[in-house]
Order: structure tokens, then sequence, then C-alpha cells
């Protein structure tokens, strides 16, 4: 059955694995006991895994990683009638996922204009018009299972900021029109008397959402659970690819032989993945405490810059400002939790130039990892030369939108329904 194997050394896979991937640091400035000690999302739920992996294992599918990605997909694979085993060497939900800010935009990191450069303007539209109907695809879903999640729909404004002034955003707006996007562009005057906000211009778009992932990605466990997952305490080591077949030997010696493995193992990909056009990037948040009421913005809608290293807010339920940025390419644990009460100063300062009338004060500071790639498009697919092994990641700062996108192509290509579009997140795509 098996008759290549990928890691003969049989070293260990990922980014200093043994390490939670994301930090949180209780500033001093205004400790906030609701927060003290917990996650950005509350962590109420129990570990979902029902034991480890303790004897040797078969499945249609083993989907490595209970993130986002892996309940997303494992949910999509159950209600497909396979047989369906998740393992994750850590409680479900606890890696990127937790770290989060939870921005449900159909607006990819590279704008439409940059994306059309890399990919023509039909692929760049498509690939846009594609990313709004995910959204719109997670929200109907989360509907239709009445899952408790806090989702929100959410309008975004996106800022002119850094090198992206009122002639960028302008033109970007009009791109966005001729590919059918939504979204009404405006000037200076009208940015600050709609919004109150005072920035050259700004694009305000709706469609987006928000969302607490952690709520989302153990609410869809606990219905993949209910619909025949097997979740299970387990870390893959090393993956041995058949023509039929895909042998994954486990931590403690035992194995998997699974039809298909995929990765959804979020920034720590094992070494089997071609790393060319995959960086892993650190990013910085707070979570203030709760604001005056009648104190924020119109509508509460995402905003985000239009600046190459931009900042990104949102609002809580309870009436916090959550801002996160100042990403950098650290990719040490150590290093990028050391800068938390500095990038925490940084984003105080950002939220007061952005909304000078919020309280800057801060609940919760973290740090997490996330993974981006060169043209601000994710990472889906078969891992080349490996036709059985799939994996998604690489999704920037659209993580959920990507990862509901990577569900449904990814359980079509298992279930023998492949889209040819999806070839533009090829793993081997060419790095621009
Ligand atoms: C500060 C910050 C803010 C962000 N804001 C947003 C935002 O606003 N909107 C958005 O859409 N995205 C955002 N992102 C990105 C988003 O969080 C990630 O893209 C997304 O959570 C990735 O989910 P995942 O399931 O692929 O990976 P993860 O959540 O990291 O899950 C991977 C899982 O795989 C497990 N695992 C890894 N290796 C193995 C192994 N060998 N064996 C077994 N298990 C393994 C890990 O334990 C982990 O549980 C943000 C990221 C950060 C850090």
């Amino acid at each position: 059955m098996a008759t290549s194997s990928f890691r003969p050394d049989g070293s260990r896979i990922g980014v200093e694995a043994e390490k939670p991937s994301f930090s949180l640091d209780i500033a001093t400035t205004g400790h906030d006991d609701l927060h003290s000690g917990g996650a950005p999302w509350p962590n109420r739920f129990p570990d979902l895994r029902q034991g480890s992996v303790d004897a040797d294992q078969r499945c249609d599918v083993l989907v490595v990683g209970g993130g986002i990605t892996g309940a997303l997909l494992a949910h999509a694979l159950v209600l497909r009638n396979l047989d369906v085993l998740l393992i994750d060497r850590e409680p479900p939900g606890l890696g990127s996922t937790a770290a989060s800010t939870a921005m449900l935009q159909w607006e990819i990191d590279s704008p439409l204009a940059e994306l059309a450069d890399l990919h023509g303007f039909e692929a760049a539209a498509d690939t846009y018009r594609k990313s709004l109907c995910a959204v719109q695809g997670l929200k109907e879903l989360v509907k239709s299972i009445a899952l408790p999640c806090e989702f929100r729909q959410r309008n975004t404004l996106y800022l002119a900021a850094g090198e992206a002034g009122a002639t960028e955003l302008r033109n970007e707006h009009a791109l966005r029109q001729r590919a059918g996007l939504p979204g009404e562009y405006l000037g200076h005057a009208g940015l600050l008397a709609h919004m109150g906000i005072d920035r050259e211009a700004a694009i305000l778009s709706p469609g987006s959402a928000d969302v607490d992932p952690l709520c989302l990605a153990h609410g869809l466990l606990r219905r993949a659970l209910s619909h025949g997952l097997r979740l299970r305490a387990g870390e893959a080591l090393s993956y041995d690819g058949g023509a039929r077949s895909v042998l994954v030997e486990l931590a403690g010696g035992r194995c998997v032989e699974a039809r298909h493995v995929v990765l959804a193992t979020g920034y720590a990909m094992p070494d089997i993945i071609p790393a060319g056009n995959h960086s892993v990037v650190s990013s910085w948040a707070i979570s203030t405490v709760p604001q005056v009421q009648g104190s924020l913005w119109k509508d509460e809608c995402l905003i985000w810059e239009a600046s190459e290293s931009y900042h990104y807010l949102r609002t809580s339920r309870d009436g916090r400002i959550i801002i996160g940025g100042e990403d950098e390419t650290v990719a040490a644990h150590a290093e990028r939790d050391e800068a938390i009460p500095d990038k925490a100063r940084l984003l105080q300062a950002a939220l007061s130039d952005i909304w000078p009338r919020a309280d800057t004060r801060i609940g919760t500071s973290w740090a997490g990892f996330f993974g981006q790639t060169a043209d601000g498009l994710p990472l889906i697919g078969r891992v080349p030369g490996h036709p059985r092994i799939l994996a998604a990641y690489g999704y920037g700062g659209n993580g959920i939108t990507f990862s509901f996108m990577a569900a449904g192509l990814l359980a079509s290509l298992i279930s023998g329904a492949e889209q040819g579009w999806f070839s533009r997140f090829a793993l081997d795509r060419a790095t621009p």
C-alpha cells in the first residue's frame, strides 16, 4: 500500500510544536477582571477530543488539526457520509483560531487592482466574488444549523492609509464596480460627515461579518461529532503515501491508514509542503475596556487600512474595541511574546489616530502566528507529488473566509468533483 516515504528521518513536524500558538498578556494599564487570565474569546468549552488514538485506525479521511479549517472541513465531510477521523495534538481551537480577531471579510489582503495585475482582471474579479459568496455561505451555514457563535453581519470601511490615498481608493472602487462588487466611495468630506472619521478617503462595503471564532469552531465540531466524526488527541509525525491510501505515523507509535489526508495544521505545516510561496507572520492585538455607551463609530462596521501593513478594528458584543496589526515576520514565540507590551502601546496609538474618542485602556493583549502568501491568495489543494494528501493554509488576514472556501473545495475534491478555477490556489503556483 505505501509506496513512498516523505520523512525518512522521522523528524518532528511543525514550528516549535510543543508551545501554544498564541499568547496573552494582561496589560497593567487598566486591568480588566472580565478577561483576566482568559483568552481573547472566553474558552468556556470542554476539550472535545474523545481520548487519544490508542489503536491503529482506518478511515476515509484523516483531518490533521482542529482549528477553524479542520472544524469546517470535518463538518462538510461528515455531511457527505464519509468516515472522518480528526486528530489534534492540542485541545481543538487553541491554535491561531483562538487568537483571531474574527473579522469575516470578503475583501482580500491584496487589493483588486494588485490581484488583477498578477492574475488578470477576470480571474481577480472572480476570486473577489467567490470570497463575497464565501462570507454569505458561512452566514447561511450558521443560520441553517442555528449555531450560537455571535455571528453579526457587518459593513467594512477600507480606509486610505500610507501610500494608498484618495486616487488609489477611487481606482480600486471603480475596479470593484466593474467586477460587480458592492460598495460606495467616500471622499474626505463624506467620510467625516457619514462616519466621523478624518482620513483622505474610504470605501464602505456591505457583505462582511464578525464572529466569536472559538464558538464557531467548537459549534461545528460538536455538530460534526453528532454526525459521526471521530475526534481524538494525536500528533501526526510522518506521511507515507501510496496509490490507494496514506499511512500516517502518530506520536506514540500508532498509525492511521486513510484514503485521503487533509493537513489543516495552520501555520505549522510539515516540510512535505512547498515552502516557496508561504511565510509565517506574527500579528498583535488588543481588546480595550468596554467603551462608554454611544461612543463607538457608526454601525460598528469593521475597519481596516489600505496600507500594506495595516491595522484592523472591530467591536465586541460587550462594547470593547479590538484592534490588531503591527505584523512582522517573527516566527519565534519568545521574540513575539516579548514584543506584546510595545506592540500594545503602538496599537493604542493607532486606535487614537483612527478613532480619537476611544478609551484606549487595555483589557487584554495578545499575539499569534498566521501564514501568508506573496499574492494574498490562500494555498488550498493537493500537496504536489502526493495526490491523496491535501492542505489548506496561508490565508493571510482572511483565515475564516478562506477556510470556509477550503472546506467546500476540498470536500468536493475528495468526493470526486474538482472545480477548474480552484487551480488559482494551487500549492505549487508560481510565486509573484
Ligand atoms: C492576531 C491575529 C488576528 C487575526 N485576525 C483574523 C481576522 O480578523 N479574520 C480572519 O479571517 N483571520 C484572522 N486571523 C487568521 C486566522 O486566525 C487563521 O488564519 C486561522 O485561525 C487559521 O485556522 P487553522 O484552523 O487553519 O489553523 P489553527 O487554528 O492554527 O489550527 C491548527 C491546528 O492544528 C493542530 N496541529 C498542528 N500540527 C499538528 C500535528 N502535527 N498533529 C496534530 N495536530 C496538529 C494545532 O494544534 C491546531 O489546533 C488572525 C490571526 C492572528 C494571529
